[in-house]
């Protein structure tokens, strides 16, 4: 499943960087994870490098977007493709 970025964030900028499916941004009052885009680093990495950077560990799962590992590969895959 995509991640989300609870109302914890301290706005520090450390996570946007370390994503490689450009999915997090600054929102209007904290960061935003696009879940169209997160593929919980899958294809990429073995573990979300937001989670593994974020200082106040405020990017938990996403329950409301549940995705099978499979799933998030196809999503992967369809992110790449187009990029
Ligand atoms: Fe980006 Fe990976 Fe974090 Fe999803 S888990 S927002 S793909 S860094
Ligand atoms: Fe917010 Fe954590 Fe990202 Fe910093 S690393 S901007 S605290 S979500």
């Amino acid at each position: 499943m995509a991640l989300v970025i609870t109302d914890d964030c301290i706005n520090c900028d450390v996570c946007e960087p370390e994503c490689p499916n450009s999915a997090i941004s600054p929102g209007e009052e904290m960061y935003e994870i696009d879940p169209n885009l997160c593929t919980e680093c899958v294809g990429h990495y073995d573990e979300p490098q937001c989670q593994q950077v974020c200082p106040v560990d405020c990017i938990p799962k996403d329950p409301n977007h549940e995705e099978t590992p499979e799933e998030l590969l196809a999503k992967y895959e369809i992110i790449t493709a187009a990029a």
